[in-house]
């Protein structure tokens, strides 16, 4: 089988209603724009799909397409995605493409993958469950009262972990999450979630906190640029790390980090930002050689493919917005989310797909992309 065409569809992706906040200092809820669906076709009649669902993929990735990837591809045996991922990084290194599109090709061949065996992803990448709990993922609030309530909201709703992303200030974070320790009680797991907001000091201050809560992990509460800075706040708390989201270089990179000792509840797991699913799944495979966590990131839909073939990850992260919040499609009421049945990885409902992209559309759940 040989790929023999390889294009970018642009997809118009609404804004989020109602618009949420991150912490101060980043950008809120991004407002409509485009997103991009790479499509691979073959001369078996065999294709695979992958959806880029950044604002702005578009422009991007179709330049990619007619300056580096169509003459790559073209040509290419599809089945050969180890090749074809050692290909990128060869291509990063003049290109240096950005974290979101590295693992794009990859994406879509485990796709193909799928839809040539009709089976989903997860089960060609290794299937280890078929369903796992799924945590609430706060956006950012603006006041403790109202991170309670949600927090109630949420275990209401089935929940049964809660993640802050709270306001990126060390003291005021460290209060809330204090409170909601206290609110909720001792038996409900908590995380953490700083979005790289602190400096060292003010990652130790509230670590010791999230560490006298019994927080179950602390999440990339700096910029993931200085291993040392990890490695000493390491030493500083007793609440465990959870690192590596949003660095480059795959698993080359989360080694470093476990190496360093840093990564003491684990390290992040996502097609995204990661490489793929080939990417995410090395990422794994090390950090349980170490008996760490490879924890999945992100609530799109090949993020729940990797849920159910990870070993070594807790939960799938839900983001809930807005007040009232509700329930993603595809939780059940006990928070739990259920594998895939439908062949590939799938493309996320509820978007104004070209024609051509219909009959990749996922048909059991409506998981519209956040990023
Ligand atoms: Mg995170």
């Amino acid at each position: 089988m040989r790929i023999t065409e390889v294009e970018c569809h642009p997809v118009r992706v609404p804004g989020v209603s109602p618009p949420f906040v991150w912490r101060d200092g980043l950008l809120g809820s991004p407002s409509e724009g485009e997103a991009a669906v790479l499509r691979i076709r073959t001369d078996e009649g065999v294709q695979g799909v992958a959806m880029s669902p950044r604002r702005g993929s578009g422009v991007i990735l179709a330049d990619l397409l007619d300056r580096v990837l169509r003459k790559e591809l073209v040509g290419q045996d599809p089945l050969q995605r180890e090749w074809l991922w050692h290909r990128m990084w060869e291509l990063d290194r003049t290109e240096e493409l950005p974290l979101y599109l590295l693992g794009l090709v990859d994406t879509a061949l485990w796709d193909l993958a799928g839809r040539l065996a009709d089976r989903p992803t997860w089960q060609m990448l290794g299937g280890y469950r078929t369903s796992i709990p799924a945590y609430a993922s706060t956006v950012t609030y603006s006041s403790i009262e109202e991170y309670l309530d949600i927090a109630d909201q949420a275990l209401e709703l089935g929940y049964p972990a809660i993640k802050l992303h709270a306001w990126g200030d060390a003291r005021r974070d460290a209060r809330l999450s204090v409170a909601l320790r206290e609110h909720v009680g001792d038996d409900i797991p908590l995380m953490f979630d700083g979005s790289a907001g602190f400096d060292l000091p003010d990652a130790i201050h509230l670590g010791r906190a999230l560490s006298d809560a019994d927080y179950l992990w602390y999440e990339e509460p700096m910029r993931e640029f200085s291993v040392t800075a990890y490695k000493r706040l390491a030493d500083a708390v007793a609440v465990p790390l959870l690192v590596a989201e949003t660095s480059d270089g795959a698993h080359m990179n989360s080694a470093d980090f476990i190496q360093a000792g840093a990564a003491t509840f684990g390290v992040r797991a996502s097609t995204q930002l990661r490489g793929g699913f080939t990417g995410a799944m090395r990422t794994a495979h090390l950090a349980d050689a170490y008996r760490l966590r490879a924890e999945v990131h992100g609530p799109e839909i090949p993020n729940r493919h990797l849920c159910m073939a990870i070993s070594n990850t807790t939960y799938y992260e839900s983001l809930v917005m807005g007040n009232p919040i509700s329930r993603e499609s595809g939780i059940d009421a006990h928070g739990l989310v259920h594998a895939p049945t439908g062949p590939g990885v799938a493309l996320p409902a509820g978007l104004d797909y070209p024609p051509a992209l219909q009959a990749f559309v996922d048909k059991e759940t409506v998981t519209p992309p956040r990023a």
